[in-house]
C-alpha cells in the first residue's frame, strides 16, 4: 500500500508546544510527517538551521513516523523531491487564515496537484507564537509550558551567550 507522507514545512524559531501538538495530531492521519525547517535566508533567526533540525530531531523521538530536516528553495518544488504532494500546516486564528489560504492557493497555481490540509489548533495552544516567546524570554519572562521543556533550556542557553 502507498505511504501517505505529509511535509510540515516551517521557521520553528523556536518549535512551540502548539507546533508540537500538531506533528503529533498529524502522525495519527499520515503514515509519515516530515518537519521540514526552512533555511530561508530573507529572514533572521534565532537558532540556526541545524540547530532548529537538531531541536526536532530530540522532539520527535517517540513519535513513530514523524521525522525533521532542512530544506531551501521552492516549498512545492522540496515536497515533489520527497515524492509525495501534501502540506501539513496549522492554523490559529484569522489571521493565520488570511496568510494561508494565499500560500495554499499560490502553491496550487505552481503545482496544480499540491494539497494543503490544515490542523486546528488545540484551543488551549491558540495563543502560542514563537516569536512572542523570544519576546517574552529576551525580557526576562518564563516561558514554561508553552514550549518544550528541551526549548525552553535551548533559549536561555542562548540568552545566556549573547
Ligand atoms: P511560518 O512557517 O509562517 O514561519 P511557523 O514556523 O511559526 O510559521 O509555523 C509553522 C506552522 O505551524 C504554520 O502553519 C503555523 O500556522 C503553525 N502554528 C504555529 N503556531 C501554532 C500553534 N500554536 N498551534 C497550531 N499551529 C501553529
Amino acid at each position: 500500500m502507498k505511504k501517505t507522507v505529509a511535509i510540515y514545512p516551517g521557521s520553528f524559531d523556536p518549535p512551540t508546544i502548539g507546533h508540537l501538538n500538531i506533528v503529533q495530531r498529524g502522525a495519527q492521519i499520515f503514515d509519515q510527517v516530515v518537519v521540514a525547517v526552512s533555511q530561508s535566508t530573507s529572514k533572521k533567526y534565532l537558532f540556526s538551521t541545524d540547530e532548529r533540525v537538531a531541536i526536532w530531531k530530540k522532539l520527535l523521538q517517540g513519535i513513530p513516523g514523524a521525522s525533521a530536516e532542512s530544506f531551501g528553495g521552492l516549498l512545492v518544488d522540496y515536497v515533489e523531491k520527497k515524492g509525495t504532494n501534501i502540506i501539513l500546516r496549522g492554523l490559529r486564528n484569522v489571521t493565520d487564515f488570511e496568510y494561508e489560504i494565499q500560500m495554499a492557493i499560490t502553491n496550487r497555481a505552481l503545482k496544480p496537484k499540491i494539497e494543503t490540509v490544515f490542523i486546528m489548533t488545540e484551543g488551549t495552544y491558540s495563543h502560542l507564537a514563537a516569536s512572542l516567546i523570544k519576546e517574552i524570554v529576551m525580557m526576562g519572562g518564563k516561558v514554561k509550558g508553552m514550549v518544550p521543556p528541551l526549548v525552553e533550556k535551548e533559549l536561555q542557553k542562548k540568552l545566556r551567550n549573547k
